[in-house]
């Protein structure tokens, strides 16, 4: 027999199921999906849908040369005349190209939303993957600190509406404008120098290359240094400040709770002023679930006029991993009304005697046994598809025009009807 082909590693299947490898069933993806696209909607959001590959000079450009993304995590390749491609690795850098590429951002303002796949060459772990979903909204035009504020009201909407308020916090910090990011910079290198053997690898390398990340670094020699490096918040200007003000004091009126984070800087280096993320401690150290923030200078990096612009993008499969922490594993139930046909010439009248209920009863959910099967196997299958009833034809009934209904999920009485009075009787019986 030949070799067995496997997914490549990092690169999930999800299945109606749980697997050992992923809990994440696809019930609970188009539940979650739905939830999001009536939450876009009560908040006059459009979808926008992107291509999964792009040229790689984008991301180089929109993310940064010396962010970890473009430094290590790409999934970049020639095609056969020799371009280079990358699968995305986020959603911002393709947005903000079709904006301009469309004239979307022209004196308008957008507001806009995805989801889909994203490719990061990273090392596989719970909640870490090499193909991941994101859902993103990005909005373009508005400058001001209400936009931002709407974002966040409108991711912790999302968790009132999923039920995990209790186990998500938000985090908040502003990164001001590149200006007064710079003078800070110089200020934390020129302390960072004088401490620069205690610092860990990875941190001494980015002093000259991306000193801000820094201040994200998990090593607590590292961050021991850093307790009385400056301080960001002292470059900041009045504008600054009172952008931020007024986002705390919008949250602060909606009761949504943060702590101000002066470490959170973020990844990407396209933010500036606001950044947010949205954080739980369910799911160890992979415990970002949403992640946002102002890019005021992207669009204009990318070749167009300058247009301010916010966003976020949550990581749905830990969005989901989430939901099943807390809420547990959704009872699989696939049909309302399970249709047996037990014996010879039975299987096609039940065929169309589900169609039939399907005419009458749009919203009803009916499986039909098919590929025949005694009785009592019929009937595992009827129990196990976590239907409400089961339809019975059997040569009999076929000949009388009659059907037994079974109640499988409680302790009735089954009952013989004819067979135009069944969509009726589930009518009646069975609320959609
Ligand atoms: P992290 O610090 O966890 O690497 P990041 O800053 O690289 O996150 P972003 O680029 O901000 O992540 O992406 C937004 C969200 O997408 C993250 O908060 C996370 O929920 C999700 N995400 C990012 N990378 C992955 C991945 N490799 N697998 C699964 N989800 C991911
Ligand atoms: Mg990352």
């Amino acid at each position: 027999m030949s070799q067995k082909i496997t997914a490549i590693r990092g690169f999930n299947d999800i299945l109606p199921v749980p697997t050992k490898d992923n809990p994440i069933v696809t019930g609970l993806c188009q539940e979650v999906e739905a939830t999001l696209q009536d939450l876009m909607r009560a908040y006059g959001y459009q979808e926008i849908r992107l291509p999964i590959v792009e040229s790689t000079p984008l991301f180089k450009r929109a993310i940064g040369e010396v962010t970890d993304i473009v430094e290590k995590e790409m999934y970049s390749f020639l095609d056969r005349s020799e371009e280079s491609l990358t699968l995305r690795p986020e959603g911002t850098a393709g947005c903000v190209r079709a904006c301009l590429e469309h004239g979307l951002t022209y004196n308008q303002t957008q507001r806009l939303w995805y989801t889909g796949p994203m490719f990061r060459y990273e090392r596989p772990q719970k909640g870490r993957y090499r193909q991941f979903h994101q859902f993103g909204v990005e909005t373009f035009g508005m400058t001001g600190p209400d936009i931002d504020a709407e974002l966040i009201l409108m991711t912790a909407r999302l968790w009132q509406q999923l039920g995990l308020t209790q186990v998500v916090r938000l985090e908040l910090n502003t990164l001001g404008e590149s200006a007064e990011r710079a003078d800070f910079r110089a200020a934390l290198v020129a302390y960072l120098e004088q401490h620069k053997d205690k610092l860990d690898a990875d941190s001494q390398r980015r002093l000259a290359s991306n000193p801000l990340r820094i201040l994200d670094s998990k090593s607590p020699e590292t961050q021991a240094v850093l307790a009385d490096a400056p301080r960001l918040g002292d470059f900041l200007g009045e504008e600054t400040q009172a952008h931020f003000a007024a986002l705390r004091a919008a949250l602060d009126g909606a009761g949504v709770a943060y702590t101000v984070n002066p470490r959170l800087v973020r990844g990407l280096d396209y933010y500036n002023k606001t950044v947010f993320e949205w954080v739980t401690s369910e799911l160890g150290a992979q415990g970002t679930v949403c992640a946002g923030g102002r890019y005021d200078g992207l669009v204009e990096q990318l070749g167009g006029q300058r247009t301010p612009a916010v966003g976020f993008a949550i990581g749905l499969e830990r969005l989901l991993l989430l939901h099943i922490a807390v809420h547990g594993q959704a009872e699989a139930s696939e049909a309302d009304v399970f249709v047996a046909a037990v014996g010879e010439g039975t299987a096609i009248p039940a065929l169309l005697l589900a169609e039939r209920l399907r005419d009458a009863l749009p919203d009803l959910r009916v499986l039909v046994n098919c590929g025949g099967g005694s009785f009592k196997s019929q009937f595992k299958k009827a129990d196990k598809s976590g239907a409400r009833f089961a339809l019975v034809l059997g040569q009999d009934e076929v000949a009388a025009g009659t059907v037994s209904v079974k109640w499988l999920r409680e302790e009735r009485e089954q009952l013989a009807l004819a067979q135009q009075d069944v969509a009726t009787f589930l009518k009646e019986n069975h609320t959609l």
